[in-house]
């Protein structure tokens, strides 16, 4: 850890975000069971093993176009020139001879060329008299033809070993005609939300009560084909209730989230019941939002206790959880992309932890980032999160931001 990135008011240091990930990525070890299921429900999964072609794509030489096919062996095209139309090859019923010497056959997109023709001309370019057609002169022979392999040749790779499939990998596989996939097993994750304050949406609201937001967020981020999610409810800030719901949850989930109570406060026992019942890898960060954050094991079941503070939850879930999820799941890990901008708006911020704070991104006329700070930063102004499209991330050693200066952002 650089001295920089341990600044602090607080008389331990606190990790750095950097450092909080790469604890979290030396602990993981990730997911290798898997299951092999019909290609559709791979879709966004975690392939198990690399793919490989078993045929060529295409698999016959086909027609890019609607129009005619012929062979341009005794062909010239200094001037206009006449082929008989011998047939019609239809895309699922090729025309099944070779042509001879001034014939042609109609042809569409996709349809066979017979075996020795190399040249199809659009048919937007022909003259049609009965049977016989008309090319003009300076037609490009040896055109609009697929060629065997040229997309796809038997053995290449088609999707590497832990890619999470998209739609565009699906349609790969189908079009070798792979039927099932062999794909990492889900990662079962259960969530809780902690705190006295806590009501459900259905219940009337009374003095002192908000309701739960921190459930809603992480249903959404934890939306995933990849995760098997148990919203296991709110707990009360009652130590004993806490020990017994995660210590049950840890033998049944890989994975357990909770909210709130990860703090120094009097109502705080998140930690606690970590430290008692599993192993606390880190329990606070240097970030803002979210400084408590706590990272551990109970049993095999890894732990995440997320700050109270429903932006802290978001941004804490965004920056550090996300891709620990996707490690343990098997995932390759990828980079969030990075950008600079020209910041439009002043930032208050003071030395100490790196920021994630809320941003509007856009891109101007002549193609420049600019970003704008979407308002109050608070860790409990859940509108300003609503309205941001990125974070504006700041330096621990940072102390402020004046209009016009560039700084980086991330997408949300
Ligand atoms: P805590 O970390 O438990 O002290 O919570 C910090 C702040 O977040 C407090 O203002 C809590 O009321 C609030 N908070 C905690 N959990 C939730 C939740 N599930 N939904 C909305 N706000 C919450
Ligand atoms: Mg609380």
């Amino acid at each position: 850890m650089s001295l920089e990135s341990c600044v602090t008011t607080e008389k331990k240091p606190l990790l750095s975000v950097e450092e909080a990930q790469q604890r979290i990525h030396a602990a993981i070890v990730p997911l290798t069971e898997s299951e092999t299921v019909p290609l559709k429900q791979a879709f966004g999964r975690v392939l198990l093993h690399t793919v490989f072609a078993t045929i060529d794509l295409p698999t016959a030489r086909n027609s890019a176009m609607d129009g005619y096919a012929f062979s341009s062996r005794n062909i010239s095209t200094s001037s206009p020139f006449e082929l008989t139309n011998v047939g019609t090859s239809w895309a699922g019923k090729p025309f099944e001879r070779d042509l001879k010497t001034g014939e042609c056959v109609r042809i569409f997109t996709g349809a066979v060329l017979p075996e020795n023709a190399d040249s199809v001309v659009m048919q937007e370019f022909v003259s049609v008299n009965g049977t016989q057609i008309q090319f003009p002169a300076d037609v490009k022979l040896q055109k609009n033809v697929r060629e065997i392999g040229e997309d796809v040749r038997i053995g290449d790779v088609l999707c590497l070993a832990h890619k999470a499939l998209s739609a565009v990998d699906l349609g790969l596989f189908a079009a070798v005609g792979v039927e099932r996939v062999a794909i990492i097993r889900p990662l079962k994750i259960i969530y809780f939300s902690t705190g006295d304050e806590l009501t459900s949406l259905s219940e009337p609201l009374t003095r002192g009560k908000i309701y739960d937001s921190n459930r809603y967020s992480l249903h959404g981020l934890l939306s995933n084909p990849c995760y098997q999610v148990v919203d296991g409810g709110s707990i009360a800030d009652d130590k004993n209730e806490l020990r017994r719901v995660l210590r049950q949850a840890a033998g049944e989930f890989d994975v357990i989230i909770t909210t709130g109570g990860a703090s120094v406060g009097d109502a705080d026992f998140v930690k606690e019941i970590l430290d008692e019942c599993g192993d606390v890898n880190f329990w606070k960060i240097a970030m803002k939002p979210g400084k408590p954050l706590a990272f551990g094991k109970i049993e095999n079941c890894y732990f995440f206790g997320l700050p109270g503070n429903p932006v802290a939850v978001t941004t804490t879930f965004d920056v550090i959880v996300k891709s620990a999820l996707a490690q343990l799941g098997g995932a390759m890990v990828k980079k969030s992309w990075q950008f600079d901008a020209i910041c439009t708006t002043p930032l208050k911020k003071s030395r100490g932890r790196q920021e994630y704070q809320r941003g509007f991104l856009q891109q101007t006329q002549n193609g420049a980032f600019q970003v704008a700070s979407t308002g109050n930063q608070g860790s409990h102004i859940l509108s300003t999160a609503s309205t941001a499209n990125c974070y504006i991330v700041l330096p621990s050693e940072c102390s402020g931001v004046k209009m016009g200066e560039i700084v980086t952002v991330v997408l949300i």
